[in-house]
């Protein structure tokens, strides 16, 4: 299984990671929405970099061993891939964002631009990796320290192992994403002075001087707005054959946009 290691000592908060994701992924900039300013990330910008004291913190998508996000999709719209990456099927998705209640590092974000709105996160690279296009996620390829690096994962583990034991005094002993939440596929090491423990979700929200480098991005969600999306479908309150009526309202729209789209491909196809 493939992996990403991030070593926090050696970031120097250039943000070229966020920038060759953008690109790789076609992300447009983000909108301001100041009602949603939080850590970076958003349905344009899947990773991001954030200033804690003297260190840069790169997050984005664990690629957990057992994703919550995917237990918690009611229709499989989220899976673990062999490769490592967990990946997404707009095709399946309700946009009920379970998802985003359910990952502990409050990952998944809402797509709020489009008219049928999809949830938008860090993907491994996993289209490109798997069809040769690349060696590599664009985050690692693009960062000039290595501070975040690619590679299998037990190999990863190891090198984390030999970084922390050869500099006991710089680094705090803990690989995360080792154990944690039953393991990730995005590994973290760290000095002593910069605990990652914040990147877990409910800590992020009351960590102090924490701040986000480079652009600013004002499109991702609180808490609190989480709370509300998900408290406007309350199953237990509301009667269920609305619900059911508005997903296949949701599903059959999603399908007739995504057949408009298809036709008038194939038509410039028949064109040129
Ligand atoms: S970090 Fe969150 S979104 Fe990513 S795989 Fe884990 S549970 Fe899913
Ligand atoms: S692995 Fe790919 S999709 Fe994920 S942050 Fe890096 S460049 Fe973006
Ligand atoms: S490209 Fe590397 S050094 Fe620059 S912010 Fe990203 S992880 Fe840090």
């Amino acid at each position: 299984m493939k992996a990403i290691l991030t070593d926090i000592t050696k970031c120097i908060g250039c943000t070229q990671c966020v920038t060759a994701c953008k690109m790789i992924n076609n992300l447009p900039p983000d909108k301001p929405r100041e009602w949603q300013k939080n850590d970076g990330l958003s349905s344009r910008n899947w990773t991001s970099v954030l200033r804690k004291q003297d260190f840069f913190v790169r997050k984005q998508c664990r690629h957990c061993n057992e994703p919550a996000c995917a237990a918690a999709c009611p229709v499989g719209a989220l899976h673990k891939t062999e490769l490592g990456a967990v990946v997404y099927d707009s095709n399946k998705c309700l946009g009920c964002r379970y998802c985003m209640m359910a990952c502990p590092y409050g990952i998944p974000r809402y797509d709020w631009d489009s008219a049928v709105p999809y949830i938008r996160k860090c993907i491994l690279c996993y289209d490109n990796l798997i069809s040769g296009k690349i060696d590599q996620p664009a985050c690692t390829k693009n960062c000039p320290t290595g501070a975040t690096i690619f590679g299998e994962r037990d190999f990863l583990i190891q090198e984390a192992h030999r970084r922390i034991s050869e500099n006991p005094n710089l680094y705090s002993d803990i690989i995360y994403g080792e154990t944690e939440v039953g393991g990730t596929n995005v590994l973290y090491i760290t000095s002593k002075d910069c605990p990652l423990d914040f990147l877990l979700y409910y800590n992020n929200r009351i960590e102090k001087g924490l701040n986000l480098v480079g652009e600013p991005d004002f499109d991702s969600p609180y808490p609190q707005l989480t709370k509300w999306a998900m408290s406007s479908v309350p199953f237990a309150f509301v009667g269920m054959g609305a619900i059911m009526s508005g997903i296949y309202w949701v599903v059959k729209r999603r399908q007739k946009i995504e057949k408009e789209k298809k036709e008038k491909e194939n038509e410039e196809d028949r064109q040129n």
